[in-house]
Formats: C-alpha cells, sequence, structure tokens
C-alpha cells in the first residue's frame, strides 16, 4: 500500500535520498559500525523502507541508481537489470503475480532527472557480509564502498550517456 504510494512519485523520493544523505552525514562523527547506534540505524531502516520499498535489509542499497525499485526483491536478487524471464506483461517469472523489478526501475528511473541515468551503471556484487546491517551506516562510513580487488565503476560512463537516456525518455513518451 505504503509502496504503491510512494512509488507513483519517484522525483520527490529522489529529493527525500538527497535529505536523508546530508541528515545523516550531520552525525557522521558518531556513526560506528555496531553498538547502539547501529542497532537503532538498522530499527529506524526496517520501520521506514520496509513498508516504503520492501527493502530487506543488504546493507548496500543502491535504490537511487535502481530507479527506487529495490533489486533485492527480485527472486534473484538482480542487481544489474532483467533476467530472460520476464512476462509479455511486465511481470516475474519466479512471481507471476508480481511486476518485475527492472520494469519497476525503468518505469521509476525515467521519471528521476537527478539520479535516473544512473540505471546505465553497472552495479558492483554485492557484499553479503553487510547483510542485515544499516546500509545508511554502511554509507557514511565507506563500508558499502569496499568492493572486490579490481573493480571499476562506470559511473563516468553512464554520466556521459546523462543526455542520451533522457532524450530516450522524451522520445518515449512522443
Ligand atoms: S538497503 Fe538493499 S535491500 Fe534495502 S532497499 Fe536498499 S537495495 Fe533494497
Amino acid at each position: 500500500m505504503i509502496h504503491d504510494i510512494v512509488h507513483r512519485y519517484p522525483h520527490f523520493l529522489e529529493v527525500v535520498y538527497d535529505f536523508t544523505v546530508w541528515f545523516v552525514s550531520l552525525f557522521r562523527r558518531w556513526l560506528k559500525p555496531g553498538g547502539v547506534t547501529e542497532r537503532f540505524f538498522v530499527w529506524f531502516e526496517r520501520i521506514t523502507k520496509g513498508p516504503m520499498f520492501h527493502c530487506q535489509m543488504c546493507g548496500q542499497c543502491v535504490l537511487h541508481s535502481t530507479g527506487m525499485a529495490c533489486p533485492m526483491t527480485c527472486p534473484k536478487n538482480l542487481r544489474n537489470g532483467p533476467c530472460g524471464g520476464v512476462r509479455s506483461n511486465g511481470h516475474c517469472e519466479v512471481l507471476p503475480e508480481m511486476k518485475c523489478v527492472w520494469v519497476q526501475a525503468w518505469e521509476g528511473a525515467r521519471r528521476m532527472p537527478t539520479y535516473g541515468y544512473e540505471l546505465l551503471m553497472i552495479t558492483p556484487p554485492h557484499n553479503w557480509r553487510l547483510a542485515n546491517s544499516s546500509s545508511w551506516l554502511n554509507m557514511m562510513t565507506g563500508r558499502d564502498q569496499e568492493h572486490p580487488r579490481g573493480w571499476v565503476t562506470n559511473h563516468d560512463d553512464a554520466l556521459a550517456l546523462k543526455p542520451y537516456f533522457y532524450a530516450t525518455v522524451e522520445e518515449g513518451k512522443s
């Protein structure tokens, strides 16, 4: 219910995302993994992102790069686009009643003027050691940026393609 309502306003969600990053960063010096602080963050993240995004507490949030659709709700946990089994109605091959997360991601991203183009980025492999920890805390402490050796981000490529991404969106409207 809440999930369906908030996903009608993906641009609003990216504004909230920016505010959250700013707000949490105010407390950066007190943010340490473990202990009471992390337990509080985990609890707060569960009660907010749970109903809004069906958050699975992966600890390495990529929502703003995936059109505000949580890729961990995909039954295959695919963080880099859909599998080959998307049904012709845009639904999941494993859970036919559920719209494919990546269809939701595309629909959200095209309505996100700030971060929508990040859908073109390749998301790093998920670090499962962060599961059930706070993604906000991990973002502020840099824990979520510890990628496998040799990993290279393609953010600059995605940024270069940003105008084409939004041009495609405009074409799709006409
Ligand atoms: S923290 Fe992970 S599981 Fe939760 S919304 Fe973000 S991507 Fe999804």
